[in-house]
């Protein structure tokens, strides 16, 4: 079980669930190719979206009240026409080398 960003994020990214993330496994994927396919523009320069590693988030929920666009969703409740991004989150978060994972995590220490 763990949550996962979605759609809303492209855009939007203002990080505000790095904040109250405990385990900091927000990860900025960094990528053009999410706004082209969902038609979103980047915010500024800020390409792509966050997403969260399924295998580090303890599910404790803080993030979700948090974002200001509604992008986050349990796994099990994230809505029909989102669960693409399910499988989003865990490929590009859990593909990620070490030293990938250490340049891509957001953390707000
Ligand atoms: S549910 Fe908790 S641990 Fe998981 S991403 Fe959100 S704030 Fe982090
Ligand atoms: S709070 Fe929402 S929009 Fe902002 S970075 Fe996090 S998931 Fe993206």
């Amino acid at each position: 079980m763990a949550y996962v960003v979605t759609l809303n994020c492209l855009g939007t990214k203002d990080r505000s669930c790095v904040e109250v993330c405990p385990v900091d496994c927000f990860y900025n994927i960094k990528k053009k190719e999410y706004n082209d396919k969902y038609a979103r523009a980047p915010k500024g320069d800020d390409e792509g979206m966050l997403m969260i590693n399924p295998d580090e988030c303890i599910h404790c929920g803080a993030c979700e009240t948090e974002c200001p666009v509604e992008a986050i969703f349990e796994d099990s409740g994230v809505p029909d026409n989102l669960k693409d991004f399910v499988a989003l989150n865990a490929e590009q978060t859990t593909s990620l080398s070490d030293s990938e994972l250490d340049a891509a995590r957001c953390t707000s220490k």
